[in-house]
C-alpha cells in the first residue's frame, strides 16, 4: 500500500479550502457531511460557496496564512492557477497541515476516496489513483448493498450498545448483533420500518438473550426482463436470499445475480396451468422459511400484477413468517418503454387498465366492452392465444376495430419483437408476426380516435 486508510476524527476542528470555484465547491460539499468549521480562503466565491458563506454553514478569509491552517484537519487547495495552488502548498505544508491539492497528485499528502455513505457506515475506496472508474464500479456496487437507511440502524445500535452490555451476556453478546444485523430487526429497518427495528431490539434487551434468526419470504418482482430494470433491494434481497424459487418468466441474466450458493429452485409456472400447483409453492416456501431461511419467491414483472401474490401472502400470514412484496416494473410499462411512448397520454387517454385474458377457470370472459372505452389505454396480460376471442367479442360490444393495437413480447430483452396494426387484424398480424409469449398487448382508445389509414404495419 502506498497509501494507508484511516477515518479522520472532524468534531471540534476546521477544514480549509483554498479556491472558490467549481472544484473547491466539491470538495466543501464533502466537508458540509462532517462536523468540521469549514474555512473558505480566496477572495471571490462561486454562487454556492457564498451561500455557505450566507448561510453561515462556512466562513469566507480574503487572504491565506500560515496560522489559519495551524491544527486544520485537512487543507485543500483548488485556485485553478498552478503558481497560486504551489504557494498555498507551501504555507500550508510550514503549517504542518496534511494537504490535497486538487488535480497535483505530487502535492498531495492524502487523497480523498470514493465514498459510499450511509453515516455513520462509510465505505471509502481507493484504487491510489490508478483505475477511478474501477473505483466508480466498486462504489456502485456496494451503494447496491447497502439499504439507503441502513445508517440509521448502525446510529441505533450504537444508541442502544451500552444497555446491551448491561442486560446481554458477554458471552452471547456477538449472536445478539448478528441477530440485529441479520435477523428480525434489520429486515424491518430495510423496509423502512425502523420504529419496529427499535422495538424489536428493546424487547430483546428486556428479555436479555440473543434472539433467533428467523426465516423470512420475500415476493420479489423479477421486472420484465433486463437485468438492469430490477429495484435495488430486488437485487439486495437476492444477494442474501438462502434459496430463491423462480417463475418460468423469471429472465437467466436476473437469477445470475443471486448469491453463488444461494439454491434456485424452477416452480416453472406457465400461464394458465402450473407443473407446480399453487398449493405446493405455498407449501414449501413456508417449510423453507420455517427452517430459517431467508426465501426469495422470484416472480416476473411486479408480482402484485396478476401474480397470485395473495395466496402465498394468505400461507405465510397464516404461518406467522414475516413477509414483504417488492415490487418490479410491470410488463406494460416495459412494452410503453419499448415502443418510446407513456401508456397514458395526458388529454387523450387518461384512464389505465390492465386485464388479464386469462381469469380463473369457470368465471366469466372479460367485459372488454367495459374496460375499453373512449380516453382509456387497455394492457392486455395473457391475452396473445386468445386474441381472436377477444377481437370478436369486442366487435360484438361495438369497439371500433380501426383502433391500433400494439404487440411486445419478451419486452426489454434481446428477444424483444414489437408489432403493430388495426385492432381488426390483430389475429392475422400475431400469425404472421410471429410474436410469441410472454407478450403484451397494447390497446389505446383516444378520447378523438380517428381511424388508422393503412391496415397492417409491422413495427
Ligand atoms: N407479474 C407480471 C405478469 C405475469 S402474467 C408482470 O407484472 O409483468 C404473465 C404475462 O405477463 C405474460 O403472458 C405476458 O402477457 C406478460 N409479460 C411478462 N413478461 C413480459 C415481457 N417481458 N414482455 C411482454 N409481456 C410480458
Amino acid at each position: 500500500m502506498k497509501t494507508f486508510p484511516m477515518f479522520l476524527q472532524m468534531a471540534g476542528r476546521h477544514v480549509v479550502i483554498v479556491g472558490g470555484g467549481e472544484q473547491a465547491a466539491q470538495k466543501a460539499r464533502l466537508i458540509l457531511k462532517t462536523e468540521a468549521r469549514l474555512v473558505l480562503v480566496a477572495p471571490e466565491l462561486d454562487a454556492e460557496l457564498a451561500a455557505l458563506v450566507a448561510t453561515k454553514r462556512a466562513e469566507q478569509v480574503a487572504t491565506l496564512s500560515v496560522d489559519m491552517m495551524r491544527g486544520a484537519a485537512l487543507v485543500f487547495v483548488a485556485t485553478g492557477c498552478v503558481g497560486a495552488d504551489y504557494a498555498a502548498h507551501t504555507l500550508a505544508k510550514a503549517a504542518g497541515a496534511v494537504v490535497n491539492v486538487v488535480d497535483r497528485p505530487a502535492l498531495c499528502d492524502a487523497t480523498t476516496p470514493s465514498l459510499v455513505d450511509r453515516d455513520p457506515v462509510i465505505v471509502a475506496i481507493s484504487t491510489e489513483g490508478t483505475a477511478p472508474v474501477l473505483a466508480r464500479q466498486i462504489k456502485s456496487k456496494v451503494e447496491t448493498m447497502l439499504e439507503p437507511n441502513l445508517g440509521d440502524l448502525a446510529a441505533l445500535a450504537g444508541r442502544l450498545r451500552p444497555e446491551v452490555s448491561r442486560h446481554i451476556p458477554q458471552a452471547v453478546r456477538r449472536f445478539f448483533w448478528d441477530w440485529v444485523f441479520n435477523g428480525p430487526p434489520r429486515q424491518a429497518m430495510a423496509r423502512g420500518a425502523l420504529r419496529d427495528a427499535a422495538r424489536l431490539i428493546k424487547a430483546q434487551i428486556a428479555e436479555g438473550t440473543t434472539g433467533k434468526i428467523e426465516g423470512s419470504i420475500a415476493l420479489v418482482g423479477a421486472g420484465p426482463g433486463a437485468a438492469d430494470l430490477l429495484t435495488l433491494r430486488a437485487l439486495r434481497l437476492l444477494q442474501e436470499a438462502d434459496i430463491i424459487y423462480y417463475d418460468r418468466l423469471v429472465d437467466a441474466s436476473v437469477l445470475e445475480l443471486a448469491r453463488r450458493d444461494a439454491e434456485r429452485v424452477f416452480v416453472g409456472k406457465e400461464v394458465g396451468a402450473c407443473s407446480w400447483p399453487q398449493d405446493r409453492i405455498n407449501a414449501v416456501i413456508v417449510a423453507a422459511a420455517r427452517q430459517g431461511k431467508k426465501v426469495v419467491r422470484l416472480k416476473s414483472g411486479d408480482p402484485g400484477v396478476f401474480g397470485r401474490v395473495s395466496e402465498e401472502l394468505d400461507c405465510a400470514r397464516a404461518a406467522g413468517i414475516p413477509v414483504e412484496i417488492v415490487p418490479g416494473v410491470t410488463a406494460a410499462s416495459a412494452a410503453a418503454a419499448s415502443l418510446g411512448r407513456g401508456l397514458t397520454e395526458r388529454g387523450s387517454t387518461d384512464r389505465l387498465m390492465l386485464a388479464t385474458a386469462a381469469c380463473k377457470p369457470g368465471d366469466a370472459d372479460p367485459d372488454w366492452a367495459q374496460m375499453l372505452q373512449p380516453g382509456t389505454a387497455l394492457a392486455i396480460y395473457m391475452g396473445v392465444a386468445k386474441a381472436g376471442a377477444i377481437i370478436d367479442s369486442m366487435q360484438a360490444a361495438g369497439i371500433p376495430l380501426s383502433l391500433t393495437a400494439d404487440v411486445v413480447s419478451q419486452a426489454s430483452t434481446a428477444r424483444e419483437k414489437r408489432l403493430r396494426c388495426r385492432l381488426a387484424d390483430l389475429p392475422a398480424a400475431l400469425r404472421d408476426g410471429q410474436v410469441e409469449n410472454p407478450a403484451v398487448i397494447l390497446v389505446s382508445w383516444p378520447k378523438t380516435h380517428i381511424a388508422m389509414p393503412s391496415s397492417n404495419v409491422a413495427a
